[in-house]
């Protein structure tokens, strides 16, 4: 099955690309860049070929290309609006059913003029992207602050990519994006070591694993919680969380960092939002065994 159901010539899109939710005070929304058709040996590279097969079997997927979701998320809380990723932008041609961040805030009716603040998990083309799209820093305030890991920042100043299995071409498209970025936005950088409150109930802890500063954002407001777990956990990690993803720079510590999360989420309840689980990503943790089970939120209409 083949759909090309974003949109229909001279039409809105027909396709969901945001899904509100509340988290006490906070209004948050989860917003698709649309998706990324990438090799199913993504999914991981220290595993068996035919158990990976399997699994994608068992899920009903194609063996060979798996279309992963791009979840980015924008928080209200007070009066700060607080833009969590950006997508991929316009940055590697051969994914074109990414990048539609700007448009789909646009139709959600946020006004990247009214975001102060922006928290980037990690530096990857498809969390980044998305800032440096054609006119994007134009409409962007010049107050914005950048929050961001410093041992992130550090990384890609000159990023190790010995231990990833990514598809040719993506390493370079990686290192020039991140320098890119990094040239653009370094006067609204504000680094954090190990943890950083951006607004009330919004809290980015780094977690490094899948990149030395790669974060996730912890949200808590009232009794609520939810945690934007960024690329620390994908929808392959919850049958199998000691694969190691092709993108992973230090794969070994990307999966104690996921172990210990999804661990964590099942323990307390709380509900968890990613960039690569199926949009828009809602979904709770329950411990299977020596694993995890994936149990999607429903849809609250
Ligand atoms: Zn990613």
């Amino acid at each position: 099955m083949s759909l090309d159901s974003t949109s229909h010539p001279g039409g809105p899109e027909l396709v969901p690309s945001r899904y509100a939710l509340r988290v006490g005070e906070l209004d948050v929304l989860v917003v698709s860049d649309g998706v990324l058709s990438l090799p199913g040996a993504m999914l991981a590279h220290n595993a068996d070929p035919a158990v990976r097969a399997a699994w994608l079997k068992d899920m009903f997927l194609p063996p060979d290309v798996l279309e992963w979701a791009l979840n980015v998320v924008v928080v209200r809380s007070g009066g700060r609006t607080i833009l969590i990723d950006a997508g991929m932008g316009a940055e590697f041609p051969d994914l074109p059913r990414s990048g539609r961040l700007a448009l789909r805030l646009e139709a959600a009716g946020i006004d990247l003029a009214s975001v102060t603040d922006v928290v980037l998990t990690h530096m990857h083309m498809d969390h980044v992207g998305g800032l440096l799209a054609g006119g994007v820093k134009a409409r962007l305030r010049p107050d914005l602050r950048v929050h961001v890991a410093a041992a992130e920042a550090e990384f890609w100043e000159s990023p190790d990519f010995s231990r990833v299995s990514m598809p040719p071409g993506f390493p370079d498209a990686l290192r020039s994006t991140a320098k890119r970025f990094l040239n653009a936005y370094r006067s609204q950088l504000r680094p954090f070591e190990a943890e950083h409150e951006v607004a009330p109930g919004v809290l980015v802890r780094r977690t490094g694993g899948h990149t030395p500063g790669h974060s996730v954002v912890r949200l808590a407001s009232g009794g609520d919680r939810l945690t934007f777990a960024g690329d620390a956990v994908f929808a392959v990690g919850f049958d199998h969380p000691e694969w190691y993803n092709g993108f992973e720079h230090d794969p070994e510590e990307a999966a104690r960092v996921r172990v210990r999360l999804l661990r964590e989420l099942a323990a307390t309840g709380e509900p968890l939002v990613a960039t690569h689980l199926s949009f828009p990503s809602v979904c709770h943790v329950a411990v299977a065994g020596d694993v995890f089970r994936w149990v999607p939120a429903f849809w609250d209409y």
